[in-house]
């Protein structure tokens, strides 16, 4: 049987370590990207290993010059149209990547579970449930991901409960957010509370 040599897996390993290491500390520290300069007509968005696939750029930009497309992972990414691209620098003031936020005092934790009837076909605690319940009383919208009959995770919308169902469990894939900051716009717009269920980390707001 061959020996497996350990130096040259040690070596092979090493950048995604280093890499890994680097993606952490950024994360911990909360740091900006690299500054955006507007004359890099490449550098319009983050680097790959940070964009969490918002689509914030594709819903921004004037001249729809971007859109969301899937890398080889299944992740989304945005692709520009060079031809439709201004460099005007919109996508980038809205890159969580570059926007450094203040950190907010006004952050509180909670722990709730919803009763245990509700728990039994929710994930979660059944707390997403609840806040759309309250969100429905007050005539509000819900936009949160849900998967199709064609085994499909994206960000759909419900007015009650009924349209709620397909949004009740939890899937472990990104979902494609599609045009959904377009119709939170229009909802907000037209006086309408909007509930967005997404992860922190990719939306940070
Ligand atoms: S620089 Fe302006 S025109 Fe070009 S992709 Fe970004 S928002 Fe669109
Ligand atoms: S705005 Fe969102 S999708 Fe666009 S580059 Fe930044 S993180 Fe990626």
């Amino acid at each position: 049987m061959k020996s497996i040599d350990y130096d040259e897996v040690e070596k092979k390993l090493k950048p995604y370590r280093e890499s890994s290491l680097e993606y952490l500390k950024r994360a911990i520290f909360d740091e900006p990207d690299i500054p955006f300069d507007l004359s890099l007509q490449n550098d319009r968005f983050c680097s790959d290993s940070r964009c969490t696939g918002c689509g914030a750029c594709e819903a921004i930009c004037p001249l729809k010059a971007i859109s969301m497309a899937r890398d080889p992972e299944g992740f989304s990414v945005p692709e520009v149209d060079e031809s439709k691209c201004v460099h005007c620098g919109k996508c980038h003031t809205v890159c969580q990547v570059f926007v450094k936020k203040e950190s907010s005092e006004d952050i509180h934790c909670f722990a709730v579970k919803n009763s245990d009837q509700i728990r039994r076909v929710s994930s979660s605690g059944g707390v997403f449930r609840a806040l759309a319940e309250k969100t429905f009383s007050e005539n509000g919208i819900v936009c949160a991901a849900g998967m199709d009959e064609s085994y499909h995770v994206y960000h759909m919308f419900a007015a009650d409960m009924e349209e709620l169902q397909p949004m009740c469990g939890t899937y472990y894939v990104q979902s494609d957010l599609k045009d959904s900051f377009f119709k939170i716009r229009e909802y907000l717009n037209a006086g309408k509370k909007v509930l967005l269920s997404e992860r922190h980390v990719r939306l940070r707001v």
